[in-house]
């Protein structure tokens, strides 16, 4: 099945319809490389002169997200990011709570164990959030880091 007929069979079973404006935040999202926010998505539709309501560009974003088509990174601080899942390569993040640079990393070990976990439990896992929150190696020399073991502001 293709991202745009999920997304369907998804509006579907809530009632929703696919309108001109849930149809082409899908298709730009699904074209994004990397990790982007809300306003990043807003400032790129407004470049090519076409306005997206806030309210319509925040809603159709958690439905892509409730939908599986979309992950959303929280951020410690700022706005969260996004990025599209749908037919891209597994990967998990590591968040800096300084500089809030995102780190992607890949590790067979901890998949295998999540997924071993899951069939102990008999739950079926569709899918996992896995963020790694702490300071990247740039924040950890410069030194403007609060000490080890202290929580963060
Ligand atoms: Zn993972
Ligand atoms: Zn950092
Ligand atoms: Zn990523």
């Amino acid at each position: 099945m293709d991202a745009a007929s999920r997304f369907a069979r998804y509006l579907t079973l809530n009632r929703l319809k696919m309108t001109r404006s849930r149809r082409a935040i899908l298709e730009e999202v699904l074209a994004v490389e990397g990790h982007f926010t809300a306003d990043d998505l807003r400032a790129h539709f407004r470049s090519r002169g076409r306005l997206v309501a806030p309210a319509t560009l925040y809603r159709t974003l958690n439905r892509l997200v409730e939908a599986g088509l979309v992950h959303r990174l929280p951020m410690a601080r700022g706005q969260a990011r996004y990025e599209p899942i749908f037919g891209r390569h597994h990967h998990d993040h590591m968040v800096c709570l300084v500089c809030g640079k995102i780190f992607e990393f890949e590790s067979r070990e901890i998949e295998r164990i999540q997924e071993s976990v899951c069939r102990r439990k008999k739950f079926t896992l569709l899918e996992h959030t896995h963020q790694l929150r702490g300071h990247c190696e740039n924040c950890s020399r410069n030194g403007n880091t609060p000490a080890a073991g202290q929580a963060p502001r």
